[in-house]
């Protein structure tokens, strides 16, 4: 793609677009960034894109902004139909992602890992088994860094992990992963995609410019991934936590087996993945699948399995205060990932819910609240809804706030019993981020463990 001195805009200062801007002028493009937000706002970005020779367009999108280019580049977080993007589209612009971008200068294969939860766990598992298996392996996209600052290192032999979102599958033309993993598909982000079948499809995306020769690893216990198993041209490798597959990972005896044209192999023993939960099992099938692909050995990956451990704020395990242990679930972003929380723990759930509604249904959650929670704690903008839809299943406590929520969350557990901070709701209400909110839940945890370990020893002396 030929880029020198083509007028480009970029739209949306995130990591990713000024990543972008910074590569386009890299190449000799005229660069132009335009974000709605203020220029106080961007102030951390802006000084280093105009030392660049950037133009820098702030607290607006101007109409001739976006009419005179040869190309934008737009951000995850700018929506499809954004008018601007409409009309430009509508004059014969090509409009792209960043990942789009990134795909047409990245070398060697790529592994791209989507779905609606596990995106982060699965592909830095995947990532730490290629590495420890001795491949030459680079880590990026919606976590850590943007995909495009992965192109100058990538070379024919490199294998590129990416975890992608479907907001980033929006925006896709040419993108071609070797292998394309599908985790799982429920509803998320329905305030953006507005139909289920629309975030299906956004999501089915990362299939659609496989070949023979390419893989889709896929979920056989998830309806939507067991659906599209049917219309994909790539091969497929399934995984299941339920029984066998006939090519793919499984887990048979309380072993995670791996099945293919030279037959049935042992992994690992279950007991061996130090992850929580059922839904991390999946996720370690999946990565199994792609790492068996990629020419990774079942010794290999058993290694790499073993030595790794949650990724922070995902179900991570914070302390054990008198008995009762505390997890930072804090990328429970959704309710299903919330039950995924939930379906780990046999029951003496202490769960803080709550936040910013993302237009869910949380009366979903209500066989597992009753089954086995003891109390909920409401927190934030979302309280209310949820109260009203859990009603049926569970008497919440309205806490207003996380640092309330866990002292009543404290005061009411007792030995043998789980705090359980899985929220079901995204955290820009009261946080500037998921990470903040999980931060600031370890902050009071902590807090309370050096509370009781000084009553514990002033008791004692
Ligand atoms: P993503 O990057 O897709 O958001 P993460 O690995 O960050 O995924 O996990 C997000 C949330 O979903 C966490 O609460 C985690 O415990 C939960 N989760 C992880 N893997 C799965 C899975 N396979 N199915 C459902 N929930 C999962």
């Amino acid at each position: 793609m030929e880029l020198n001195a083509k007028r480009v805009l970029v739209v949306g200062l995130g990591k990713s677009g000024v990543a972008a801007a910074f590569f386009l002028k890299d190449k000799g493009a005229r660069v132009t960034v335009s974000d709605a937000k203020t220029e106080d706002q961007l102030r951390e970005h802006i000084p280093a894109l105009l030392d660049r020779g950037i133009v820098v367009e702030a607290g607006r999108h101007g109409e001739r902004t976006f009419r005179d280019q040869d190309l934008i580049v737009v951000s995850p977080g700018v929506p499809y139909d954004e008018p601007h993007l409409q009309a430009a589209r509508a004059l014969g612009v090509p409009v792209i992602g960043e990942v789009e971008l990134a795909a047409r200068f990245l070398q060697g294969p790529i592994v791209a890992i989507t779905g609606s939860n596990g995106k982060t766990t699965t592909t830095s598992l995947i990532g730490e088994i290629f590495a420890k298996s001795g491949l030459k392996t680079q880590v990026g996209g919606n976590i850590g860094k943007p995909v495009i600052e992965m192109a100058a290192g990538s070379t024919p032999e490199t294998w590129n992990v990416l975890e992608i979102s479907s907001f980033q599958l929006e925006t896709i033309e040419t993108f071609h992963p070797k292998i394309a993993v599908v985790l799982n598909v429920t509803p998320d982000h329905l305030d953006r995609h507005r139909t289920f079948a629309g975030y299906v499809a956004a999501k089915a995306r990362i299939l659609e410019n496989q070949a023979a020769a390419d893989f889709a690893v896929l979920n056989m216990d998830d309806a939507t991934c067991v659906s599209l198993a049917k219309t994909v041209k790539a091969q497929v490798r399934g995984f299941s936590r339920r029984g066998p597959v006939r090519t793919g990972a499984y887990i048979k005896d309380g072993k995670v087996l791996y099945c293919d044209a030279s037959g049935e192999r042992e992994v690992m023993p279950l007991s061996e993945i130090m992850l929580k939960g059922a839904h991390n099992q999946e996720n370690v099938l999946a990565a199994v699948c792609a790492a068996t692909l990629a020419g990774c050995k079942p010794a290999q990956i058993a290694t790499a399995v073993r030595e790794f451990r949650a990724v922070e704020h995902r179900l991570e395990f914070v302390a054990n205060i008198n008995g009762v242990e505390y997890y930072n679930d804090s990328k429970a972003t959704n309710v299903d990932a919330t039950i995924k929380a939930l379906e780990s723990f046999p029951g003496g759930i202490h769960l803080i819910l709550g936040g910013k509604d993302k237009g869910s249904d949380y009366s979903v959650l209500n066989t597992l609240l009753k089954e086995r929670v003891k109390r909920v704690y409401t927190i934030g903008a979302a309280a209310a809804k949820i109260e009203q839809q859990i009603s049926p299943a569970a008497q919440a406590i309205h806490a207003e706030t996380l640092e309330t929520a866990v002292r009543k969350a404290a005061e009411a557990a007792i030995s043998g019993d789980v705090v359980l901070l899985a929220p079901a709701c995204a955290s820009f209400d009261q946080f500037s981020s998921y990470e903040q909110r999980g931060r600031a839940f370890k902050e009071l945890v902590n807090a309370l463990a050096a509370r009781k370990g000084r009553e514990v020893q002033g008791g004692a002396a």
